[in-house]
């Protein structure tokens, strides 16, 4: 693809950058009205608020050159607080494969961020083999309701969301891709209980989700009972291709290096010293690299195409370099990265250090290991088969 901006580009680029520049949070605002404003600011730019959904959904139809304006541009500007589960996820599965009911009755809140999704995949037996989950989904007699039992376990956010998309076991007589059913319910229906789970970094994002005897009619079923697993495969390659965040990568780099400057060593600085340049300027060829790869996933996204397994190489690419990314801002800041609480100790930078470097450790595993990553590209993207 071009990625030389045109006239029409710059002229964009501007557009957006004014936006954000006008729309940007002001301390003291209220943070609830802004971020629903925001929203509402960029739907009223045709489709700003929805960048990924197509134009027959109200997206901004835009070509791939203005995507890649979009990221860029975002990417160092503080954004209203926004989960993937909903826009990113869930929409481009109702558009595929929901009924025109569905899309009408799902859409509309997901785009306005009125509903906050969850994602019912993983289960404790059901990880990277996500196939063999076992959540069981009965249909009652007249056909009418599916009656849900079964744990999911690292669902993100399940703690403050309204509804879960959910894979369930509706059939384990044949192969275990087939009798996996796609099932959305609200996280207040009875029969449903959630707990922490606090990660190493101390956080709580993720949860354990108990199902026990949850009744769900069945309009909310997407598609037909059974083939909830091509649903939900397609769903995965958003999913990773999301998960990439080259431009937050880009921004970051830009500012370890600064940071990097700002420890001084002698006469010189922490960024003058050959081993950690060296892997400065590793990590900035593997994030080029990935950017192009990125633009060549926007060219076929923009000519229509659905992402493929091709995502697998951004979502493993890009995850281990904002691991890489995070492990050279704990290096830089030192000791100082470790003190762990409210007060700053040492540059401002390190702050945190510990705990994001913790964090990190789960991006080469949420959305598919970076081993399962591996075995995609070399089966779907190589074409190598394993050996007997
Ligand atoms: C912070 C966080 C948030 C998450 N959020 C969600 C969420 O919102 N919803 C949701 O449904 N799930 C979520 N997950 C779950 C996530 O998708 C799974 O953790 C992931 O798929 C791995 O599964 P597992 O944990 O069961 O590990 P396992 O599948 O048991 O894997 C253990 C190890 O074995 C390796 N391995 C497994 N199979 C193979 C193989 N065939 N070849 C080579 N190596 C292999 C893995 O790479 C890994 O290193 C989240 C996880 C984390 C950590």
């Amino acid at each position: 693809m071009d990625i030389n901006l045109s006239a029409e580009d710059l002229a964009f680029q501007d557009e957006v950058s004014q936006f954000l520049e006008e729309h940007a949070y002001k301390p003291g605002e209220d943070y609830n009205a802004w971020r629903m404003n925001w929203f509402k600011a960029a739907a009223e730019k045709g489709g700003w608020d929805v960048p990924k959904w197509p134009k027959e959904f109200g997206g901004p139809g835009w070509t791939p050159n203005q995507h890649y304006i979009w990221e860029r541009e975002t990417a160092s500007a503080v954004l209203p607080w926004d989960l993937p589960f909903g826009v990113g996820m869930l929409a481009p599965v109702l558009m595929r494969y929901g009924s025109r009911e569905q899309q009408d009755r799902f859409l509309p809140d997901i785009r306005a961020r009125k509903v906050n999704w969850c994602q019912g995949y993983s289960e404790p037996g059901a990880g990277s083999d996500l196939a063999s989950l076992k959540t069981k989904a009965e249909l009652s007699q007249d056909g009418t309701t599916y009656t849900v039992n079964g744990t999911k376990i690292w669902t993100t956010m399940a703690h403050i969301a309204d509804w879960i998309f959910c894979l369930t076991r509706t059939d384990d007589s044949g192969k275990k891709q087939e009798g996996i059913t796609f099932l959305l319910f609200p996280m207040k229906d009875p029969g449903i209980e959630v707990t922490p789970i606090i990660t190493l970094g101390g956080a709580h994002t993720v949860n354990t989700v108990y199902l026990s005897d949850v009744k769900v009619p069945v309009e909310n079923r997407i598609g037909e009972e059974g083939k909830g697993w091509t649903y939900a495969k397609g769903l995965l390659q958003h999913e990773r291709t999301g998960l990439a965040g080259i431009s937050r990568s880009l921004v970051a780099l830009a500012q370890l290096k600064e940071n990097a400057r700002s420890i001084k060593r002698g006469n010189a600085s922490l960024m003058d010293e050959p081993a950690f340049k060296t892997k400065v300027a590793r990590l900035e060829v593997d994030l080029q690299a990935l950017e192009f790869t990125e633009l060549r996933s926007l060219a076929s996204a923009a000519a229509g195409a659905a992402p493929g397994p091709e995502s697998s190489i951004l979502k493993l690419k890009g995850t281990e370099i904002q691991q890489r990314i995070q492990k050279l801002t704990l290096e830089a800041g030192g000791l100082h990265s470790a003190a762990w609480g409210a007060k700053p100790v040492g540059p401002g930078f390190a702050k945190g250090g510990m705990q994001g470097y913790l964090s990190s450790r789960a991006y080469t595993i949420y959305g598919g290991a970076s081993e399962v990553q591996r075995d995609v590209i070399a089966k779907n993207v190589l074409g190598l088969k394993r050996s007997k």
